[in-house]
């Protein structure tokens, strides 16, 4: 079963077959290395609903320069940042759709890429 993604590399991770032991049973994180990928990573546990509260944190948008508010943590780039780390890649929504759509059937689409807005 995969329970998350490497951040890193996107495989798949199953922490029971990682993790025979039974470590995330005793502890609410655990560092280990991606199978895959051998870059370090933490595995977060939720065993309970728990409540954050977070900062609300705005990007500036690489495409259109307005500020947005993060809320993905992980994208897949766009290819035209496909150079870029993609916890670097700062889109907006509006414009990371719409490149992902330009990807997806070319340059030449002409669709309404607002399937979401900027939140600003
Ligand atoms: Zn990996
Ligand atoms: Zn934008």
């Amino acid at each position: 079963m995969i329970d998350c993604y490497c951040p890193y590399c996107f495989v798949g991770l199953d922490i029971a077959e990682i993790c025979p032991d039974g470590h995330l049973d005793r502890a609410d994180s655990y560092d280990m290395k991606c199978p895959n990928c051998a870059k370090d990573i933490e595995i977060e546990v939720e065993k309970n609903p728990v409540y954050y509260a977070n900062k609300i944190e705005y990007h500036e948008c690489m495409e259109c320069n307005k500020d947005f508010r993060l809320e993905y943590d992980l994208i897949i780039p766009p290819k035209k940042y496909a150079d870029i780390a993609p916890f670097d890649v700062m889109l907006c929504n509006n414009c990371y759709w719409k490149l992902f759509y330009e990807d997806m059937y070319g340059e030449n689409w002409k669709g309404d890429a607002n399937v979401k807005t900027c939140t600003i």
